[in-house]
């Protein structure tokens, strides 16, 4: 049994509390929605119990596969627990097909396949719209040694042959993501969540879009969408 503690902190998409054990975490995530740094808000009801699962398995099956992260078991339908870590202030976005802002930025189609995969780095700022960085902007303003640069980039390429096989045999094609990454006594975890949210999932066979660019862009059926993606990766 865990106890849970106070509340350290609301987030938009998750509560953190503590709890009896000191260097671990209990996250709530919640059924809010936020987009264009929320400047739109809503509800995407069951939100929160989707991706608390959905986050768990990926989570799960990425420690199995030799990935360290801040994942310890799941308490109850919206609520797990984490290790406590020390974030590091930098966004690791990787991308496998054009999409959002990539596409905005560079003026491209949607949808082209990328020959190999990018790793982009950006700053951890809500004041700032997490604007995009480089390694060396990150290092300059001590939000990350050069050594840990080098292990973001290698861990985010290696969670994306694993995530891309995993989300392959599940018929959906992983477009990009967002990881966060943080400093614990155990050395840097993989942060975080991993879901809808923070993921572009596209049905491989139509084309439809799974993830949270269905509430971003008004598309409709977004419940369904991360309903979808709830049952898919429950039963892999
Ligand atoms: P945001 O802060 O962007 O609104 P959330 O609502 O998801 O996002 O809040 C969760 C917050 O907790 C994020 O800021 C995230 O960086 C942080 N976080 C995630 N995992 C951990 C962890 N294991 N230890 C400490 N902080 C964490
Ligand atoms: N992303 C995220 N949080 C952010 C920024 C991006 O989870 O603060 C995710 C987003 O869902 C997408 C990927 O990272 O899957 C790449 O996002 P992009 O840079 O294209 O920005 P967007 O157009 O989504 O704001």
């Amino acid at each position: 049994m865990v106890a849970k503690a106070e509340q350290l902190y609301e987030g938009k998409a998750k509560i953190l509390y503590a709890c009896d054990q000191a260097d671990k975490l209990v996250a709530h995530f919640k059924d809010d929605a936020t987009a264009f740094n929320a400047k739109k808000k809503g509800t995407i009801i069951n939100k929160g119990v989707f991706n608390n699962k959905i986050s768990a398995v990926i989570l799960k099956m990425l420690e199995d596969k030799g990935v360290k992260t801040h994942f310890v078991e799941v308490l109850s339908d919206r609520e797990c627990l984490v290790k406590k870590v020390d974030i590091i202030p930098v966004e690791v976005v990787v991308r496998n097909v054009v999409a959002g802002s990539m596409a905005k930025k560079l003026g491209l189609e949607e949808g082209i396949v990328l020959k190999r995969p990018i790793v982009e780095f950006f700053y951890k700022s809500d004041p700032l719209d997490d604007p995009q960085i480089n390694e060396d902007t990150a290092i300059a303003m001590d939000w990350a040694t050069p050594e840990e640069c080098v292990f973001l980039k290698e861990a985010a390429l290696r969670v994306n042959e694993i995530l891309l096989e995993f989300f392959d045999s599940l018929g959906i094609r992983l477009v990009d993501y967002k990881l966060e990454f943080g400093r614990s006594s155990d050395g840097i975890l993989l942060a975080d969540e991993i879901t809808p949210d923070g993921c572009r999932l596209w049905d491989k066979a139509t084309g439809e879009k799974l993830d949270k660019d269905r509430f971003r862009r008004d598309l409709g059926n977004v419940e369904e969408a991360y309903q979808k993606i709830f049952e898919l990766v429950s039963n892999a």
